[in-house]
């Protein structure tokens, strides 16, 4: 039998969490046909000699909803291993859409998740107005898979129009949104997305629409997935309503994320006790933790987040000479030790400085005499130097100009916590925001660096474990029956990789989105081949030229098979 594609000799691990087993995969019409001992030809043969075998992977949270309508590929995730995501997340969306919508619908997006509002205004060629059209608009042409959330945001705008961000719904008006919802989802989108979050506004101060929503509005339209029988919920940023709806709703809710904090270090445990509350009681609520650590960059050129404490405060704001002269200053040095070093901390202020020196690194030392330093944490520079620890952070960088690398690592980094939420049945890997805060941020590198860092580097996972988290698991709970694992009839979504090589590469800046803007760029190593609906789309890094890509739709499970 000739088959379109073989991947031979691989070590296939097929997402369901089976130890992992030498053979074959091959693939014809898009679909797995055969997995063990393959024969025949092929018209594409591929060597996974030395490489595993497994399910693409699917990032379950971003905001590629503008951005793939110019970049089918959904950059950079694909270089990730990821071949499906999931968008339309936090109530927003590109429809519905009235042509006098576009601009709000664009601001919010824009504003709330920090995408270049140029690169949208550039790069949408908005040809939809409804759900169905967008999602067909889409099918036209991608490289990945992408799934659609209906935004609330949207549909709410796209019923009251400007009153959607001032007030309150009538009955009529929450009828009416609940029959586009209905058309979306009929159509394919996989779930709802809703948001509480008073931080969210569109490009003139207004909140998103999804905010001036009462509690009744919200049940009654996520209703809306129980009455078709299928799709998930997503809530952002209200505990109490997400886990009331995912008492009330037979659907899924996922909602929040649980973040190991230098800062509050009790707090995952708590969190992870909910869930793991929830869960045992029956109701199906899920909280993502990501894998990525929260570091933080600085030198003592530009760093903020001493500004809580006085005396750093006005040392930090002084020109650089004098802010050095200061820092060499015996009596300035001692308040600034005293602050940072003898105040015992407030753990109440995120994003402040926790006095945790042991969690300050030396990221990049500027002089080549001091590389040795690279790596290393500031409290361990002062036990071998035998100073005390500010002595050490300021004598160094006072050295080298200030111009020192450190970097910070309070969130997600320390091993235990990971470990335990990583690998709690109660969690789901994710929330990776991708194709949004794209300036400062590049979770969407989630995959590689669980492979590279948690499970090959600190091994607090099997391979099989981690994969099963990044496929199946988020297949299973969104509703891609046809993808996730390795098995004849699913979708041949593949990653093929080299497990002793595979992470994510240092972070650089790309000048590649319409009308010009700056983002943060990541690619990553040790992928060698990602195959989505049995071509290959991406090579070593490289794409193919292939746009295999569909609109992952869920379908109802009353369907008949083909
Ligand atoms: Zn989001």
């Amino acid at each position: 039998m000739a088959h379109d594609l073989i991947i031979k000799n691989g070590n296939v691990i097929d997402g369901s969490g089976l130890p992992g087993f030498h053979g074959d995969v091959a693939v014809s019409g898009g679909r797995i046909t055969d997995v063990g001992k393959v024969s025949g030809n092929a018209r594409q043969v591929l060597n996974a000699d030395g490489l595993v075998v497994a399910p693409g992977i699917i990032d379950n949270h971003t905001h590629y909803d503008a951005q793939v309508t110019w970049d089918p590929l959904c950059t950079y995730s694909c270089y990730h291993g990821i071949t499906t995501v999931v968008m339309g997340n936090c109530s927003l969306a590109m429809a519905p859409a009235h042509r006098e919508d576009r601009e709000m619908l664009a601001g919010v997006l824009s504003h709330v998740e920090a995408i270049p509002l140029e690169a949208i205004q550039a790069g949408v060629n908005w040809s939809w107005e409804t759900i169905p059209e967008y999602l067909d608009a889409l099918d036209q042409r991608l490289g990945i898979n992408v799934a659609a959330l209906v935004g609330h945001s949207a549909v709410r705008r796209y019923v009251m129009g400007e009153d959607s961000q001032e007030r309150h719904a009538t009955d009529n008006e929450v009828a009416a949104m609940k029959i586009i919802v209905r058309e979306g989802l009929e159509a394919g989108a996989i779930g709802i997305s809703f948001e509480r979050n008073l931080r969210h506004f569109d490009w003139n101060g207004r909140l998103a629409p999804t905010n001036l929503a009462s509690e009744e509005e919200i049940f009654a339209v996520a209703a809306v997935a129980d009455e078709v029988g299928r799709g998930v919920i997503q809530f952002g940023g209200d505990r109490s309503i997400s886990t009331k709806l995912a008492k009330a709703s037979r659907r899924p809710v996922f909602y929040g994320n649980i973040t190991q904090q230098a800062v509050a270090p009790e707090k995952w445990r708590k969190q992870l006790m909910e869930a793991e509350n929830m869960m045992r009681q029956g109701h199906r609520a899920y909280q993502f933790v990501m894998p990525r650590p929260g570091d933080l960059r600085y030198t003592l050129k530009t760093a903020q987040h001493f500004d809580a404490m006085a005396t750093w405060k006005t040392v930090m704001l002084l020109p650089l000479e004098q802010r050095k002269e200061l820092f060499r200053d015996p009596a300035t040095r001692a308040k600034l030790h005293f602050e940072a070093v003898e105040t015992p901390n407030n753990p109440s202020r995120a994003g402040d400085f926790t006095r945790r020196w042991d969690l300050q690194f030396v990221f990049q030392p500027a002089l080549q005499k001091n590389q040795h330093l690279k790596g290393k944490s500031v409290a361990e520079i002062a036990r071998e130097q035998n100073k005390d620890v500010l002595d050490a952070f300021l004598d160094l960088a006072l050295e080298e100009n200030l111009e020192t690398e450190f970097e910070r690592r309070e969130v997600n980094s320390d091993e235990v916590a990971m470990k335990a939420l990583l690998t709690s049945p109660y969690t789901v890997i994710g929330q990776s925001d991708g194709g949004a805060h794209v300036v400062f941020r590049t979770d969407y590198s989630y995959s590689t660096y669980l492979l590279s860092h948690w499970v090959r580097e600190k091994e607090i996972m099997s391979l099989e474990d981690a994969i099963r988290k990044l496929t199946f698991v988020p297949a299973s709970l969104f509703g891609f029956s046809d993808r996730g694992l390795v098995r004849p009839g699913m979708a041949a979504d593949l990653m093929v990789f080299d497990p002793t090589t595979i992470s994510p590469l240092e972070p650089g800046e790309a000048q590649d989105l319409p009308g010009g803007a700056k983002r943060r760029k990541q690619l990553a190593q040790g992928i060698e081949w990602t195959v989505v609906n049995g071509q290959v789309l991406m090579e070593r890094g490289q794409h193919t030229g292939a746009y295999p890509g569909k609109v992952a739709r869920s379908t109802s499970p009353a369907q008949p098979l083909p």
